[in-house]
Formats: structure tokens, C-alpha cells, sequence
């Protein structure tokens, strides 16, 4: 058992308390040769307050607290971290029954496909299942350096390079690449991930109006001469709304203002396009009308991790410097496989890309019809309806679920209150029937809720 003192402290933590006190005093003091005594120090690590050492005071904890207190009062079950008993693609199975889901971004089915499934087990039992150290130490798998040429040439452009996660991909890109005499400029809509890389840098961070290209281009006109390297991020798809940027317009002020510009594609790879090539493909752009094409592995690509495409110098650069690479673990073999098998299933199947597409716009027409405020989602795969309040997102996703629907409710602060929503994935592997009947649901659910 561990000691404790008479305040409840272990006696670790307490010599470690006073001794963090005794040091913050002296370099106060300026004092490194030490000037407080033993007790002064003793008495400041005793005022301390506990929140500063305690994970239950901490401010994050004290309001998720809050908003399970106020749920539970409101009767609404927590609708996060459901056990889904088997693959989740247009159906899954929750708690022993069935549900249409709209909660996963399987888009295109290739989760729980065979031959992704297949690649993946005979990736195993080739090459294990880790590659046990980062690449540049414990070396290539030639499935890494595959899946690396295939991003490549899907995107026309020199290389590729392949991270353990998308949400890293973005962390580690921009925090390495920029620094405290760039700016960076995103959506104001843009993802976390970009905002923690843009953190990590150092870099000014400005944000514009969502998808306004005219704003963009009035603050790069103010702000451009003042910094050394700008970068621009916008995503494919965004997330929370289903709309996407006017890319070529962006484009041009990337020229015209002689900055970088880095696409997100997490959501638009498998959706946009003819043959789901993405953003790129939809607006006929080059693959070097794109300074950073950065994707994710774990939508479409049914796998896990993120991507960054581009130029020989940029690509190479982030091997061997960018942190989140090169102190990382490599792609574990399976994954990687996943994804490579996904990638090239892709390639032959025009039908589930259309399917995606098809059934996106027959939900948001239904939406439409019958009422609901879907926003600006354009139906590609992702279709918010707005609530106007966190506690009817609450109540309108239980309502669903209680009736086989399974879409997930996005809450304040994830969303400003009033933009409160449920969001729903649309997969190709959704019926028109389940969409029928689903948006038929939603509406009668948001009236009973008023
Ligand atoms: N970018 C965007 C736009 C995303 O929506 C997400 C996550 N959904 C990520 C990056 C992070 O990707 P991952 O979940 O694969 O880490």
C-alpha cells in the first residue's frame, strides 16, 4: 500500500509537490544556489490547490460531468461508444438487434469486403503483425511502398507517404513543415487535426468564412507580405456539413498570393468524383494544382491511418524529418494491406461509387421534401439535420435508435449550440428502401420533439 500523509497525499507525490515548489521559488527568486528553507517550500506545496493535481477537478472532466449529469436527468441514454457485435457497414448488429447505421464512414462497403478482409489475413501471416519499429529503423514491407505508389499515381503526382494515423497525418505535416514566420490560413470549419498542427508549428493561424474563396483572398491580400510561408487548408468534403470548396477558385489565389495549398480528402476520396477519385477528379484539376493532397486510410480505404501526396522534395522531407514519422511506429502489414486492397478495388468499381453518390442524393432530396434542415450539404455521403439544440440532437438520435436507426447526435461544443445536429453517413450499400423509410422516421420524430 502506498504511504499517505495526513492530507491524503502519498508521500511520493508530497516530496515531488515540495520539491517542484522549492525549484518554482527559486527560479522566482532568481536564486539557483537555493534561498527558501526546507519548511517555506514545505508550506507553499501544501497551498497548492487541488485542482491542480487532481484528473477529477480537472476543467475538460468538471464539464463532461455536467453534460452526463444534465442527460441522465433528461432520461436520454448516451448514444457514444455502442457495441457493435459484427462488422458495421449499412447494417450492424448492436446489443443483439439490428440497425440501419449511419454512423460509420465504411462509404463504399470495403470494410468487412472479402478480398480486403483476405488481403489483410495473408498480410499477416507473411509478414506478422507489426513491422515493430518505425521504417526508416526496421525497413520497408513491399506492401508499404505499393500502397505509396498506388496514392501517387491515383493523385498524378512524384510520391506518397503513409502514416499509423490520419489525425497524426495532419499533426505532424503541418507542425513540422511551418513555423513561428508562417501563417496558416483554413476553413473556418476545418479539422481538429489541422488545428493542432497548426498549434504544434508555432505558425499565426487566420481562419476565413466556410468555402469563401473572396475572403480568403482579401486577408492574403493584407496579410501575405508579413510572413514568410503561407499555407492554405481546405477539406474535400467537410465534415460536419457535406459541402465542399470551389477548389480551382482556391487554386488560383494559391498562384496569385504564392502560397501552399493543402487539400484534406479524408471524406472526398471514394465519393467525389466520376470513378471516386476525389476532389481532384470532380474539378478536372492536376495533381500539382496541389501542393499537400493529405487523405485519411480509415474512410473509404477501410483501414487506418492517413497520407500525404505531393512532390518528390516534400514527400521525402517528411520521411526523413517529420516526428510523427520518423519517431513512429511503421503501418502494421495488415493495415497497410487493407488499405492497398481497398485502393485497388477502387480502381474496378465505377458501381459503388455511383451507388454512394446515388443514394446520398436520394436522402438529401427526401430530407429536402419533407422539411428537414439539412444545411448546405451538397448529399455527397455526408447529410446533417439540424436540430437547432443539443438536448433535441439528444432525444431525436435516441428516438431513432429506439426505433433501428442508428445515426449519432453532434452536440455543443463540437458544434456552436443553435448548429446542433444528428449526422448521417450514407454508405453504397444502403437501400433506397432503408433511406425511405429512414428520412420518413426523422421527420416524424423531429415533429413529436417539436
Ligand atoms: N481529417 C478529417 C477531415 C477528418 O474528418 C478526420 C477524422 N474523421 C481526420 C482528418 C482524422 O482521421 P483519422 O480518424 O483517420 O485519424
Amino acid at each position: 500500500m502506498t504511504a499517505t500523509t495526513t492530507t491524503g497525499l502519498s508521500v511520493g507525490i508530497k516530496q515531488r509537490l515540495i520539491q517542484q515548489a522549492l525549484e518554482r521559488r527559486r527560479s522566482e527568486a532568481g536564486d539557483t544556489a537555493g534561498g527558501a528553507t526546507l519548511e517555506q517550500a514545505q508550506q507553499a506545496a501544501l497551498k497548492v490547490p487541488e485542482a491542480f493535481y487532481r484528473f477529477d477537478q480537472h476543467p475538460g472532466y468538471q464539464q463532461l460531468r455536467v453534460i452526463q449529469q444534465s442527460a441522465a436527468r433528461l432520461g436520454l441514454a448516451n448514444p457514444f461508444f455502442r457495441m457493435h457485435e459484427g462488422t458495421a457497414g449499412a447494417e450492424t448488429c448492436i446489443g443483439s438487434r439490428e440497425y440501419v447505421n449511419f454512423a460509420s464512414y465504411n462509404y463504399l462497403g470495403y470494410s468487412g469486403h472479402p478480398m480486403v478482409a483476405e488481403a489483410a489475413k495473408a498480410a499477416i501471416d507473411r509478414y506478422g503483425t507489426s513491422v515493430s519499429a518505425s521504417r526508416p529503423v526496421s525497413g520497408d514491407r513491399p506492401l508499404h511502398r505499393e500502397l505509396e505508389r498506388e496514392l501517387a499515381s491515383l493523385y498524378e503526382v512524384d510520391d506518397a507517404v503513409v502514416f499509423v494515423s490520419g489525425h497524426a497525418t495532419n499533426v505532424t505535416t503541418i507542425g513540422y513543415l511551418f513555423g513561428p514566420r508562417d501563417l496558416v490560413l483554413h476553413d473556418e470549419l476545418i479539422h481538429n487535426s489541422v488545428l493542432q498542427g497548426i498549434q504544434l508549428s508555432g505558425a499565426r493561424r487566420l481562419s476565413f468564412a466556410h468555402n469563401d474563396w473572396q475572403a480568403l483572398d482579401r486577408i492574403l491580400g493584407e496579410q501575405r507580405q508579413h510572413f514568410e510561408r503561407v499555407l492554405v487548408v481546405v477539406e474535400g468534403i467537410y465534415s460536419m456539413d457535406g459541402d465542399y470548396p470551389d477548389l480551382p477558385r482556391f487554386v488560383e489565389l494559391k498562384h496569385k498570393h504564392k502560397t501552399f495549398l493543402m487539400v484534406d480528402e479524408a471524406h472526398s476520396l471514394g465519393v467525389m468524383g466520376a470513378t471516386g477519385k476525389g476532389i481532384r477528379e470532380h474539378f478536372g484539376l492536376a495533381g500539382d494544382d496541389v501542393d499537400i493532397w493529405m487523405g485519411t486510410l480509415s474512410k473509404t480505404l477501410a483501414s487506418c491511418g492517413g497520407y500525404i501526396a505531393g512532390n518528390t522534395a516534400l514527400v521525402e522531407h517528411l520521411k526523413f524529418l517529420a516526428p510523427g514519422f520518423l519517431y513512429s511506429v511503421g503501418m502494421p502489414p495488415s493495415v497497410t494491406a487493407a488499405a492497398l486492397a481497398a485502393l485497388q478495388c477502387l480502381a474496378h468499381d465505377r458501381e459503388r461509387v455511383q451507388a454512394v453518390q446515388a443514394r446520398g442524393e436520394l436522402f438529401l432530396r427526401l430530407a429536402k421534401e419533407a422539411g428537414l434542415d439539412t444545411a448546405t450539404s451538397t448529399g455527397l455521403a455526408v447529410i446533417p439535420v439540424i436540430t437547432g439544440s443539443s438536448f433535441k440532437a439528444g432525444r431525436l438520435s435516441s428516438a431513432l435508435f429506439d426505433r433501428g436507426i442508428n445515426a449519432q447526435p453532434i452536440l455543443y461544443p463540437a458544434v456552436p449550440e443553435h448548429a446542433a445536429r444528428l449526422r448521417f453517413f450514407v454508405s453504397c450499400e444502403h437501400t433506397e428502401a432503408q433511406i425511405t423509410r429512414t428520412v420518413a422516421i426523422v421527420a416524424e420524430e423531429m415533429a413529436r420533439i417539436g
